[in-house]
């Protein structure tokens, strides 16, 4: 709420100002993880665009989780969770609040007979190869999909004729409005396609699977048929979110875009790839207006041609837009960061306060 205040610095002879921003002081005061003001999150994400985050904290421990709830509430500002940032479009307008992100404190895997327990942070590719050397099948789509276990639990995230919620024993939350840890078990996650019902405020810090016995050869041997068939198909060369529309049941959505003739479309910055209809790849420069821009031409041209209505993957998080000069500025943009976006969608970001929130 209150904005960034101007501060001399002392001991030289020409006197320069610099920001400080007491809501950065506070989180630096009370979290054991590293944290930045006004930080680039675009660098976070795949797709690299959008604006910077108020602060940043890089969580390590469940204090620190609790620390930027408890500082969300008092500040009245949104927060944002990322994983690898490999689904997630920010706003060109930033995050006015807190974006967290979990650090190396949670990480690390645990093999107990055929459950395997992983910190949420754990990347899936990483994951994917640890369990095939330890001897277990039915994971290894995991190792196409670019993002944490944590993003993955959130998103029902699947592949290759897996996903998630094949292996999931339960997951340890930990909520930002309370502080508290909680063990979900995986029904009541409400898991369907590429969905999940956690609420906002829930970071997912750690999960169990339930794996099958199989043979480590076998199963790397599948990795590399499914990593050589992403490259072939997939343009991984260039910034990407995966696929930013779901399939419409019994259909596919890169089908139905490259029918409409609109591989290869281009806003700006942003095009529909040209290997995979349903990725856009963005160029140096690009914004997140331009990505939104092209979601809404591709989908009205699959409505059109198709008469079937394209519904996003790709989770936004952020301010739509900058707000223009002598508009209030950021802090009072925050109110819009759970209004919809221009395709109608909210934004994956909470609010400090119980109920405001929006998933
Ligand atoms: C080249 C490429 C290929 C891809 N292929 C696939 C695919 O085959 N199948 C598929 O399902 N996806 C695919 N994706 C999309 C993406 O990798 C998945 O959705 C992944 O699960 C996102 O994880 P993440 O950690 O990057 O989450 P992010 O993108 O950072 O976040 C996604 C959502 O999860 C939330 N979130 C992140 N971490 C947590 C956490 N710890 N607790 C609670 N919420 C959290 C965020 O707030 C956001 O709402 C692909 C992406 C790319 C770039």
């Amino acid at each position: 709420m209150t904005p960034p205040t101007t501060e001399p610095t002392s001991g030289t002879a020409t006197t320069t100002s610099v920001e400080v921003d007491p809501l950065v002081t506070e989180l630096q005061g009370a979290c054991r993880g590293q944290v930045v003001g006004n930080a680039s999150i675009a660098g976070l994400t795949t797709l690299r665009v959008g604006g910077p985050a108020r602060v940043l904290v890089t969580a390590e421990v469940d204090e620190d989780l609790a620390a930027v709830g408890r500082a969300c509430a008092t500040w009245q500002v949104p927060f944002a969770v990322v994983g690898r940032g490999s689904n997630l479009l920010v706003g060109d307008g930033g995050v006015p609040g807190v974006v967290v992100q979990l650090g190396r404190g949670y990480r690390g895997l645990e093999f107990d007979g055929s459950e395997v327990r992983a910190g949420a942070a754990e990347p899936l590719p990483v994951m994917a190869v640890k369990v095939a050397d330890a001897g277990y099948q039915g994971f290894a789509w995991a190792c196409a999909v670019p993002g944490t276990l944590g993003g993955a639990v959130r998103m029902n995230a699947g592949a290759h004729g897996g996903e998630m919620a094949d292996h999931l024993v339960e997951v340890e939350v930990v909520r930002l409005r309370s502080g508290t840890r909680e063990t979900w078990p995986v029904q009541a996650l409400g898991l369907s396609y590429r969905h999940s019902e956690l609420p906002d405020d829930a970071v997912v810090v750690g999960a169990a699977l339930r794996l099958l016995p199989g043979d480590p050869a076998s199963i790397r041997a599948d990795i590399d048929r499914i990593r050589t068939w992403r490259r072939t198909h997939q343009p991984l060369n260039e910034p990407n979110c995966g696929s930013v529309f779901t399939n419409p049941p019994g259909d596919s959505a890169g089908r139905l875009i490259e029918a409409a003739g609109a591989k290869g479309l281009r806003v700006g910055g942003a095009q529909v790839s040209d290997r995979h209809a349903n990725f856009i790849v963005t160029r140096p420069g690009a914004r997140a207006e331009d990505v939104e821009a092209l979601i809404e031409q591709v989908r009205a041209r699959v409505a059109e041609s198709a008469g079937v209505t394209l519904v996003t993957e790709v989770a936004r998080v952020g301010l739509v837009a900058v707000a223009p000069e002598g508009a209030g500025g950021q802090a009072d943009a925050a109110c819009e960061v759970d209004a919809p976006a221009a395709g109608g969608e909210a934004h994956a970001t909470g609010t400090g306060p119980a109920g405001e929130g929006s998933a």
